[in-house]
């Protein structure tokens, strides 16, 4: 196999266990998935590719805080709650009516807003 098909076939492997998992994955559980399947891979790899993809809007980074990053394939507008017990990340899916209020606010500042965020933290059900 030359470079370039490795290089794609890697990339496809780890698109698809992103866009597979509803989990907010970090790099080292995306390399432990990867590497079920492609048993030579390096960290280093999966580091590179998740920041093309990154790079390529295929899917998005997310920080919080001191913990590393985390990924995520689903591209749709979505909030995120955090429990504050277990750590987990989970998808609030609002209804986009709400966010009338975020448009009114890009609409009267002078900003030229890109992005917003908007976290939610609690205690989730397993937890509770
Ligand atoms: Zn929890
Ligand atoms: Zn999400």
């Amino acid at each position: 196999m030359n470079d370039i098909k490795r290089m794609t076939r890697q990339r496809k492997k780890i698109l698809e266990v992103i866009k597979n998992t509803n989990n907010h994955p970090k790099a080292d559980w995306v390399y432990d998935q990867v590497k079920k399947e492609i048993p030579n891979i390096s960290l280093g790899t999966i580091y590179r590719n998740l920041n093309y993809l990154v790079k390529k809007e295929k899917i998005k980074k997310l920080n919080f805080g001191s913990s590393s990053s985390r990924y995520e394939g689903n591209s749709g507008l979505h909030y995120h709650f955090r429990c504050k017990e277990c750590g987990k990340l989970f998808n609030i899916n609002i209804d986009i009516g709400n966010l009338k209020s975020i448009n009114k606010i890009k609409k009267e500042s002078k900003f030229d807003i890109g992005y917003h965020r908007l976290e939610f933290y609690g205690i989730c059900s397993d937890c509770k």
